[in-house]
């Protein structure tokens, strides 16, 4: 008999008020029952806000040193319990245990960085047009954060927005993906160990149409950080644009890797084949389309198909295991529709069916696949599928690889394979992406470093790095004039002066 998991509100691990909870079964074996989650409702949902509202006025005020203190701890679990939770997460979502283990280090990295942040968070001064006056900014906290994450980085997607949120002095409510809640409820148990006060943190597990909109929808939450589909993005757009609230959006790629006839071809198969069958394609920086030279064109779709033909696919925890399920029968049929859609528009070249046989059977597994003669503009060339799908589009010169590559209306990630150093530079300044990579695949954030896209990607803002802790606080400016008299700003200085 499977355990029902709980929610976790004001420090306690508490039922939801439904009494109702939803199944989370192994995508590589759906026999495998991990347990029932709470199917929460509004009412849950106000009672975490209302306890996250509760103790803002506290971690507000403690020391941002401090609040780093405890993410630190939260590395230091992490890093104790990484195998276990990298299984745990394997089980739920799919990708190998080599990949939840990255995403695990990404959880673990992002809590030592915003461990150090809390040390920073910087602010400016700058001295003002006026005599005896000073002028200064200092980041401010905003309230209480709604955190609406997806199924594929289940523990390093959920770091990126919690870990900064908290060291800017915010309490958060999170839900996540309906596919990993396993992994989340593990991270949140790491945060009470490491000592996070009740309410600083609540964790509300449901569906994305009940609680991610009673999340949205909530009054008292001025913050939303979601990653996921362009299409449910849109939906939280229009709803946080009614409300007037800080929203971060992070949501589909159509991501190409472009290989110029001099690059090192054994690098860049490399990184193709990670790039489009890594995480099974469900990652937003996936390869799908791969951008070749009319020069090396069959050559490396030839070698390209041998490497891709030996990729085993399995449940993730297997050893020697490449390539995992797809997340859940949606995406699966999702997959086949644009296998449908692709035999009409190019060459099936390999693939292209469901994974069957050798303990693949109760499993969401697709066949590694292959397009060729792609055109540039077809829905193969420009739609996401987030699945093992490859995309391959022959190209002249280099301009016209990087008109390709920005004709989509996403604008995540790129990736140019090249010995050329002008080419290069030519890639980081004209291809229309918020990440450009020159011979590594389209895959790889760092924590340090911001993450996101251009277009209909995102939103504006990023992820990771220094800059989401500009997401996740209000500048405050402030003056203070010691003269003693009115100083009245743009009038007084320039009356006086000579010039
Ligand atoms: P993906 O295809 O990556 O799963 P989704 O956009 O469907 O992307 O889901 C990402 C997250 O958004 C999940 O946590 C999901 O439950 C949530 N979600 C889905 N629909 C809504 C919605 N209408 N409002 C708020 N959150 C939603």
């Amino acid at each position: 008999m499977a355990d029902n998991f709980k929610n976790f509100i004001n420090g306690e691990w508490v039922e939801p008020s439904t009494g109702t909870y939803f199944e989370n079964r192994n995508p590589a074996k759906q026999k495998d029952l991990i347990g029932h989650f709470p199917r929460s409702s509004r009412e849950d949902v106000d009672r975490a806000v209302a306890a996250a509202k509760a103790a803002f006025p506290d971690w507000s005020r403690t020391p941002a040193p401090a609040r780093g203190d405890i993410l630190r701890r939260v590395g230091d679990l992490l890093t104790e319990r990484k195998d276990e939770i990298a299984k745990a997460a394997t089980r739920e979502m799919g990708k190998t245990l080599q990949e939840t283990r990255g995403d695990l280090q990404e959880g673990i990295d992002t809590a030592y960085y915003a461990g150090v942040e809390g040390r920073r968070l910087f602010g400016h001064t700058v001295p003002s047009e006026l005599r005896n006056k000073w002028a200064m900014t200092y980041r401010r906290p905003i309230g209480v954060c709604g955190l609406i994450t997806p199924f594929n980085f289940p523990l390093a997607i959920p770091t990126w927005k919690m870990f900064p949120a908290l060291i800017c002095g915010n309490t958060v409510v999170i839900k996540p993906a309906e596919d990993t809640p396993h992994t989340v409820a593990l991270l949140i148990e790491v945060l009470e160990e490491a000592g996070i006060p009740k309410g600083v943190v609540n964790l509300v597990h449901g569906l994305g149409e009940e609680v991610g909109a009673a999340i949205v929808e909530h009054p008292d939450i001025p913050v939303i950080s979601f990653t996921g589909s362009t299409e449910t993005g849109s939906i939280i757009a229009q709803q946080c644009g009614r409300m007037h609230k800080r929203l971060s959006l992070e949501m589909g790629g159509k991501n190409a890797q472009i290989v110029l006839a001099d690059a090192d071809l054994d690098l860049a198969i490399d990184g193709v084949l990670w790039g489009a069958f890594g995480t099974t394609g469900q990652r937003c920086t996936a390869t799908s389309r791969l951008l070749l030279q009319d020069e090396i064109h069959d050559e490396f779709v030839a070698r390209l198909m041998e490497r891709a033909k030996g990729l085993k696919l399995g449940y993730g925890l297997e050893k020697d295991v490449e390539v995992g399920p797809l997340i859940h029968e949606a995406s699966l049929k999702k997959v086949e529709e644009y296998i449908e859609i692709g035999k009409g528009e190019a060459t099936l070249a390999m693939g292209g069916e469901r994974a069957t046989g050798d303990g693949l059977d109760d499993g969401f597994f697709f066949q590694p696949t292959i397009f060729t003669d792609v055109k540039p503009g077809s829905r193969l060339a420009t739609e996401e599928i987030f699945g093992p799908v490859l995309s391959v589009i022959r190209f002249g010169e280099l301009d016209e690889a990087i008109r390709i590559n920005n004709e989509v209306k996403y604008g995540l990630s790129s990736s140019l394979y090249t010995r050329d150093a002008v080419a290069s530079f030519r890639a980081f300044q004209d291809l229309d992406n918020g990440i450009t990579y020159v011979n590594a695949p389209t895959i790889g954030a760092e924590a340090h470093l911001p993450f996101g896209g251009v277009k209909q990607t995102g939103n504006g803002h990023r992820e990771g790095g220094w800059e989401v802790y500009e997401f996740y606080s209000e500048t405050k400016v402030c003056y203070l004039d010691y003269s003693g008299k009115l100083q009245r700003a743009q009038i007084d200085n320039y009356e006086a002066s000579p010039y």
